[in-house]
């Protein structure tokens, strides 16, 4: 799709109204946005899938309620913090992160949520093609994906996207 210079608090705001229409009474939602994130380069299209995705994945890890945040902010990696994570090169990002209070991932399958047509939905409930298209499409942009989880706690997926030095 046509990339451009972007600022991802407009997709946030919108993936906001768009997934409370679809939540149910008992799963409040939150966006915590710092103030001036960086612009990033990218295709709107794509990375509205990247953050519904993720939003859908959260309501259906709480079918018993709960709450879903989603925060943007700015960070600077510099060679140490950029090695903590794989295939991550120092410079500017914007961290977008999912976080829900759901049943959480065991640990024993986190390595394989990433991997098309895994799922633990019943049939007819989930492809399995969420997480490998968030990825897909993150790495294409040339950013990485992380993932905290505790079971019964919840998970948070962290998005991390190069930042663009151009005005958006
Ligand atoms: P689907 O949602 O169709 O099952 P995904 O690729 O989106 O496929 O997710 C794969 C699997 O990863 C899910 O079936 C679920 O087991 C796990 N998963 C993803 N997100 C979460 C989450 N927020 N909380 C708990 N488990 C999750
Ligand atoms: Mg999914």
């Amino acid at each position: 799709g046509k990339r451009i210079t972007l600022q991802l608090s407009h997709i946030l705001q919108e993936i906001r109204l768009i997934v409370n229409q679809t939540l149910p009474k008992s799963i409040e939602i939150s966006l915590g946005l710092e103030p001036h994130l960086w612009p990033v380069v990218g295709d709107v299209t794509q990375l509205h899938q990247v953050f519904m995705n993720l939003c859908v994945n959260a309501r259906d890890a709480m079918p018993e309620g709960g709450s879903l945040r989603i925060e943007g902010c700015n960070v600077q990696f510099d060679e140490v913090t950029a090695g903590e994570f794989l295939a991550a090169q120092p410079g500017p990002y914007v961290r977008v992160t999912v976080a829900d209070t759901g049943k959480g991932i065991p640990p024993e399958i986190v390595s394989r949520i990433f991997d098309p047509f895994f799922t633990t939905k019943e049939i007819g409930k989930g492809t399995g093609l969420g997480l490998s298209a968030v990825m897909g499409i993150v790495q294409s942009h040339g950013g990485f994906v992380d993932v905290k989880s505790e079971v019964n706690q919840g998970s948070q997926f962290a998005v991390y996207l190069p930042a663009s030095r151009e005005a958006a």
